[in-house]
């Protein structure tokens, strides 16, 4: 792989940018690997990366029905953060955060990281003592959070009407070194890297079927034919609740659309990111100015990947208050992706009933944030059959044993 530097600009550019290699081979697939991965989202491809990175297996085919990047890692808001109420997720979350900071130097692909920091609006007593209680969790778990009071929020977010008649800003839950990074970049970044390392990116390659022998996992079938493998992971967000039914269980699982929108591009106006989740939006500006707005999920399970009126109506309905600027602006997109929620808002990261079958899921909402440690957990869980400390509370046997991982009315939303 030509590494990508200042110089490799310079020399391309007297050449009229014509040396640029592929970032990704193309690969027919072959007739079997060590593991297969199905989806080439963000959660597979950085399962693939870590474990040849961190366990050395490289004989490894990641299988897309689309194309890579073309699920819920293109389609989200991008909003990174770790202030998650609970230790395994804080845990989580905050190794996924503390790897973006340097996933540029590591896969030499720019990510475009913006730790330009997050704050979640309190806008009822109840959200502020919830809030006051996160930051005392988050200081006994090692994560850089605190309360700040309404004076400080409008500090940082200038354009923000602090003191609406419905719901006045009365704090905010601050993480300085939360924020954004380019979506796809990462999906293009970590796949550049899988290729690099000889591993097979298959794309328009749909899993259909999923092959056992005596209770262990043998291949796939796919639209590209068979394919057999020793493990298989699997990563497919929304679809999650389809492939665990091909494999013979079920999972806890509902797929609801969520849908966002961006405005047309302004000039710089906002440089955090605000969640209000009273309200239910968020808001952050694109580096091309655009608003980059997030609402709600549907209110009933579908596999509709498309936005619809009311929720553009629902949630500028909400924001305008809060951000009475944004009235004057022009919408230019809306898109939808599946997501895949669980009864507690935390994702399954875990062994299957079926041997050798690992599943990582249930990321619903705020999976983004997660992608580097996501995959470093699912690498560590399938190298070696188990979970690592990462990924140990997030088993499939919580449910059944009601160790849930509430997340749920901590966050109100879980972006
Ligand atoms: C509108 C929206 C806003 C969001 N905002 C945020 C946010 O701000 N911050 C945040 O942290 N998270 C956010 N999320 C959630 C985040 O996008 C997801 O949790 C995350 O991208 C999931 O990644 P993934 O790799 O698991 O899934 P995906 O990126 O969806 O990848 C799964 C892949 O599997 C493929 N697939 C499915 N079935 C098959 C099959 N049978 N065979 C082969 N391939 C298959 C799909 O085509 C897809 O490419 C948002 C999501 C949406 C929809």
């Amino acid at each position: 792989m030509r590494r990508y530097s200042v110089f490799a600009i310079a020399r391309e550019a007297l050449r009229h940018h014509q040396g640029w290699g592929r970032a990704w081979r193309a690969p027919e697939p072959k007739s079997r690997y060590d593991v297969i991965i199905v989806g080439a989202g963000g959660h597979g491809l950085a399962t693939a990366y870590y474990l040849g990175k961190n366990h050395g297996i490289r004989n490894v085919a990641i299988l897309e029905k689309g194309w890579l990047g073309g699920g819920n890692t293109g389609r989200n808001t991008t909003i990174i953060r770790s202030n998650y109420l609970q230790d395994p997720s804080a845990a989580l979350y905050e190794k996924a955060r503390s790897l973006y900071e340097s996933l540029s130097q590591e896969l030499n692909y720019n990510i475009m990281f913006s730790p330009r920091g997050v704050m979640m609006l309190a806008q009822t007593e109840h959200e502020v003592r919830g809030y006051r209680r996160t930051a005392r969790a988050n200081a006994l778990q090692g994560v850089e959070t605190e309360f700040i009071g309404p004076q400080r929020v409008k500090e940082l977010c200038p354009i923000m009407n602090v003191s609406g008649p419905r719901y006045p800003v009365l704090g905010a839950l601050w993480q300085p070194r939360g924020g954004t990074a380019r979506h796809d970049a990462v999906a293009w970044g970590y796949a550049r890297a899988c290729s690099d390392m000889g591993m097979d990116i298959v794309q328009k390659c749909e899993v259909t079927g999923i092959r056992t022998e005596r209770g262990r996992v043998a291949g796939v079938e796919t639209t590209q034919g068979a394919i057999d493998c020793d493990k298989l992971a699997i990563a497919v967000a929304g679809h999650s609740g389809r492939l665990a039914d091909m494999a013979g269980f079920r999972l806890p699982i509902e797929s609801v659309a969520l849908q966002a929108l961006v405005s047309e591009p302004i000039k710089p106006c906002m440089d955090v990111v605000v969640m209000a989740n009273t309200v239910h939006g968020y808001m952050s500006q694109s580096d091309k100015g655009e608003m980059v707005i997030g609402g709600g999920t549907d209110g009933f399970n579908n596999y509709t990947q498309r936005g619809s009126f009311h929720h553009i109506e629902e949630t500028v309905r909400a924001l305008i208050e809060t951000f009475p600027m944004i009235s004057r602006l022009r919408m230019l997109r809306q898109w939808g992706g599946i997501v895949d929620v669980t009864g507690d808002r935390s994702p399954i990261i875990t062994t299957t009933p079926v041997q050798n079958l690992f599943m990582n899921a249930g990321w619903g909402t705020g999976g983004f944030k997660a992608i580097p440690g996501s995959g470093w957990a699912m690498a560590e869980l399938m190298a070696k059959g188990e979970p690592g400390p990462l990924a140990a509370a997030f088993g499939l046997d919580r449910f059944a044993e009601g160790r849930f991982i509430d997340e749920s009315v901590a966050a109100g939303v879980a972006h």
